[in-house]
């Protein structure tokens, strides 16, 4: 197999000017509270996606994917919400989005290699925007990298990209824990000023294993319900006279619902309320070694997800209750829902057999069969 730079040096007729790579995330704890101003704790996973890249000295992106068939060429003053379309929307965006910000980047050629699963609620995307971010940063001399200042901005500019020009409404997490995060430590992300502070996260000290099984699972409805499920908190939060639910957390929930005029938004408010909570618990229960705790956390967060929230599905809720049954620790829906990934936490001796639970469970009820692996807190974006 060739390297990426061969590849690219093929592609473009020169060799690139460097390799720049970001990783995907798993989120501990802390679902659908980005959006509202909350709080989250992903971890930055081991699979991460790479952009070989060089500078140009005119305008024009020329963007290629070994994982996709289609590339473009465009100049950055062309870039617009839907221009390009498709998955080169992610990598323009980010240029766009640095343009925009005041930043003087010109033209790239880019050609990215992606070990995230796309589409698995393992953040493939940001890991996208945040490799070319990277490149941006260091092949135009911003200098973004080098602070965690910096990379604020870069994980602005990324998410940025990803609202505006790809169309997604999603939340900062991602950028933030592919720019963020560190080797054997949990980022808790305080989404409503972007702090963001280190938490022990070293499983092998308790032998115990943070496995991530990806349902291979989409159900279509993923968008359209990410956006009421927006929609209500904002109605919820408008109800209640605050400018985020973050707001009300800490107040008497009873008081909090009670001031909700209907079923359905008072569930909505109360998932992520106690979401919030719940993710200070756990970081309580890390900084205190107590993994069984943290694990009865997972699944009181997926039962709140699955019955308040009412995002989970079959596939996810299958991989939660297998897992537990075969001796987990715990285990949770990770992501938007609606399909993607489940983490759970299972002793380091249990892990085969968690697995092949797992399986045998989506052959019985004729699922397609679903990916697991055992992952490590990994690194940020950095040049490889
Ligand atoms: P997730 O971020 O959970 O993987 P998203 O739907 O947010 O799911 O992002 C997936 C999309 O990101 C893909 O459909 C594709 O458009 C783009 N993408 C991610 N990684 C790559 C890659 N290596 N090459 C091309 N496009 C990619
Ligand atoms: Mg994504």
């Amino acid at each position: 197999m060739p390297s990426l730079p061969e590849t690219f040096a093929d592609l473009y007729g020169h060799a690139p000017d460097g390799v720049w790579s970001a990783p995907g995330r798993v989120n501990l704890i802390g679902e659908h509270t980005d959006y509202n101003g909350g709080l989250a704790l992903p971890i930055a996973l081991p699979h991460r996606t790479s952009c070989a890249a060089s500078a140009r000295d005119d305008d024009v992106l020329r963007i290629a994917s070994l994982q996709e068939e289609s590339s473009v060429e465009v100049r950055i003053d062309e870039v617009s919400a839907g221009h390009p379309s498709g998955w080169t929307a992610y990598v323009a965006g980010v240029l766009w989005a640095l343009r925009e910000a005041g930043y003087a980047v010109r033209g790239l050629d880019v050609l990215v290699d992606g070990q995230v699963p796309l589409g698995a609620g393992l953040s493939s995307s940001a890991a996208l925007e945040c490799s070319v971010a990277a490149a941006a940063s260091e092949l135009f001399g911003l200098g973004l990298l080098e602070s965690a200042e910096g990379r604020e901005v870069l994980a602005a500019a990324c998410q940025r990209a990803e609202n505006d020009i790809a169309g997604a409404p999603t939340g900062g997490m991602d950028q933030a824990a592919a720019m963020h995060c560190t080797p054997a430590h949990a980022l808790r992300l305080d989404c409503r000023d972007g702090a963001s502070t280190q938490v022990p996260f070293d499983l092998d000290a308790h032998d115990v294993v943070l496995l991530v099984t990806d349902t291979r699972a989409s159900h279509a409805l993923a968008d359209g319900q990410y956006g009421a499920r927006r929609d209500s908190c904002e109605k919820a939060a408008d109800l209640l006279g605050v400018a985020t639910l973050r707001e009300v957390v800490g107040r008497p929930l009873d008081e909090t619902l009670a001031a909700l005029p209907d079923d359905e938004l008072r569930r909505r408010t109360r998932h992520v309320v106690t979401e919030i909570e719940r993710v200070d618990s756990v970081v309580d229960a890390l900084r205190e070694g107590d993994l069984a705790e943290v694990g009865r956390l997972f699944v009181v967060s997926h039962e709140s997800l699955r019955d308040d929230y009412e995002v989970s599905c079959t596939e996810l809720d299958l991989v939660v209750d297998t897992a537990v049954s075969e001796g987990a620790l715990g285990a949770r829906m990770t992501g938007g829902g609606f399909g993607g990934s489940a983490i759970s936490l299972v002793r380091a001796g249990d892990v085969d057999r968690v697995t092949a639970a797992i399986e045998e469970a989506f052959t019985q009820a004729r699922l397609a069969p679903p990916v697991s692996f055992a992952v490590t807190a990994s690194d940020s974006a950095h040049r490889d």
